[in-house]
């Protein structure tokens, strides 16, 4: 959408209400929004109060109260500042804000639950379009549905869904963002058993990038809805998300068990043996990782969701593995494992992380990552290992735009730090260091642990043979690249 025609229609709206008596003094004069082009401009104030006018939430501006809660991310490494924040309410406003920003060429970032590790979905001087308040979750018991809005967070998909003895593949800390996550594929506790949750996404509305509200499903933009199963937010700014639902029974197994470091390697080879045989049902994170207490440890958490009386049987060999210092795997129901890996809210500290595929726990990559975390200095770094496979790797690279199927795990680094302490700088040089030296043993990465510092070339080895077709779509969707707050498919030539 043109500039003036977003005004004229804006204008239209308008017509009759009053400007507040502060506001009109204002409306002379300019707010500063960076561009698309990554400069500021001047734009004018009249513009911006219109776009407020046609807002049923609220247009936040630094200094205006909940300014900061809504543009704070999980990730407080990220503090970014946006000139102006939507609040949308429906996708009424997603539509009017979509308008605004591509009639004026705006730096445009869009936030689900906000989760993002890198700090995408806000941004420094731009346009924030904010989805919080968009939370509904609405399950429909005999289709085995559930339609989520795209503020809604995983322990709300989850919740509403085990309250019928129904779930899907979402991931495995609760207030992370049903958006992000199911956009950019979606991998969790019931991932080998009913794929990712991008495979469960049956169909999406959306606003394109020409203010356009669209559905697409197999019947409706179907090559939409391919690119949206593992194509990010690259093609426009899901409203409405709905997904398949299968029966989950809310009774499972599982938790966390800790081995010490010491005998890691030979730990993760028999580890290895015994999960390359395991049933889909089983799930299992690797976690290397130091503990305060206990020192550095090999953790692995865990969840059983076939019968719970074959649960026992099932991790025997698990808990065979050496002498745990840490066993507290017990039946649990889904809710209450999705709800145990994190404390809820904003992180408390700045995390920075890199992260690829691997195929399979060779012996080289057992030692590369061991030899790691025994080099890293105290406890900075984390590696994990999060367990794909089952059903996620039966479905064809090309049958959707996730590429990765034949991954056997996501690997993720992260170095942390105290918020405010001088060592966010060595402890990101140092994970980058540290990456470099494990980077060569990964083949393609999760485009939702992309980090800002990746390369072009990085998020094309993401999308494998997709890349091509996904760079033809966002031409027709998106291209002037508004969404590129996000692992960047540049529009084809
Ligand atoms: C603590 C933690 C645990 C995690 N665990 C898992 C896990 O178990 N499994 C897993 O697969 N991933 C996991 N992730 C990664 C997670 O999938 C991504 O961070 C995901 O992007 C989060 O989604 P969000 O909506 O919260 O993020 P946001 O920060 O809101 O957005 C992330 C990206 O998606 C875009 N986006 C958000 N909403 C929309 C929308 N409605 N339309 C278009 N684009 C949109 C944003 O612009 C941004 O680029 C985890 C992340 C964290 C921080």
């Amino acid at each position: 959408m043109k500039r003036r025609e977003f005004c004229a229609g804006a204008t239209a709206a308008l017509a009759g209400l009053t400007l507040a008596p502060w506001r009109r003094a204002h409306a002379a004069s300019e707010v500063a929004i960076v561009g698309l082009d990554g400069r500021p401009q001047g734009i004018k104030s009249g513009d911006v109060e219109e776009l407020r006018a046609g807002l049923r939430g609220e247009l936040l501006a630094p200094g205006d109260t909940g300014y900061d809660a809504a543009r704070r991310l999980w990730n407080p490494a990220y503090d970014r500042k946006p000139a102006l924040i939507a609040r949308c309410v429906g996708a009424a406003d997603v539509t009017h804000a979509v308008s605004f920003a591509s009639a004026h060429a705006l730096l445009t970032a869009v936030r689900g639950g906000g989760h993002s590790l890198s700090g995408l979905s806000a941004c420094d001087g731009g346009l924030m379009i904010d989805l919080a308040p968009m939370r509904a979750v609405e399950v429909d018991p005999l289709a085995r549905r559930a339609r989520v809005q795209s503020g809604a967070l995983l322990g709300q998909l989850d919740r509403e869904s085990q309250a019928f003895g129904l779930g899907t593949t979402s991931g495995t800390v609760a207030d992370t963002g049903v958006a992000g996550l199911t956009l950019g594929g979606g991998v969790g506790r019931i991932g080998r058993r009913f794929g990712l949750t991008a495979d469960n996404l049956v169909s999406a509305e959306l606003v394109t990038a020409d203010g356009k509200w669209q559905r697409a499903s197999a019947q409706e933009n179907p090559d939409l809805l391919w690119a949206l199963r593992g194509g990010g937010g690259n093609f426009g700014v899901v409203t409405c998300f709905d997904l398949q639902l299968h029966e989950v029974n809310p009774q499972m197994y599982g938790g966390q068990i800790s081995f010490p470091m010491t005998g890691a390697r030979e730990l993760l080879r028999h580890f290895a043996d015994y999960i390359a045989s395991a049933p889909d049902e089983l799930y299992v994170d690797i976690d290397l990782e130091g503990d305060d207490k206990l020192g550095r440890l090999v953790t692995f958490d865990v969840c059983y969701s076939g019968p719970v009386d074959d649960a026992t049987r099932v991790l025997a060999p698990l808990r065979k593995l050496g002498k745990a210092v840490r066993d507290e795997l017990a039946p649990a129901t889904y809710l209450k494992l999705q709800g145990s890996s994190y404390t809820p809210g904003v992180s408390k500290f700045g995390v920075y992380v890199r992260g690829g595929l691997i195929f399979g726990l060779t012996p080289n990559l057992i030692d590369g990552v061991c030899g790691l975390i025994e080099t890293a200095p105290s406890n900075l770094l984390d590696v994990w290992m999060q367990a794909q496979g089952g059903a996620i790797s039966r479905v064809a690279p090309t049958a959707t735009a996730y590429w990765g199927r034949g991954a056997s795990h996501n690997m993720g680094l992260a170095g942390a730090w105290q918020v405010g302490s001088p060592d966010a700088e060595r402890n990101t040089e140092w994970v980058r260091h540290a990456w470099t030296q494990v980077e060569p043993l990964t083949r393609g990465n999760y485009v939702n642990i992309a980090n800002t510092d990746d390369r072009e070339s990085r998020v094309a080895a993401a999308y494998g043979d997709n890349y091509s077709r996904l760079a033809h779509l966002k031409k027709r969707y998106d291209p002037a690249n508004l969404f590129r707050l996000n692992a960047n498919i540049k529009p084809a030539a």
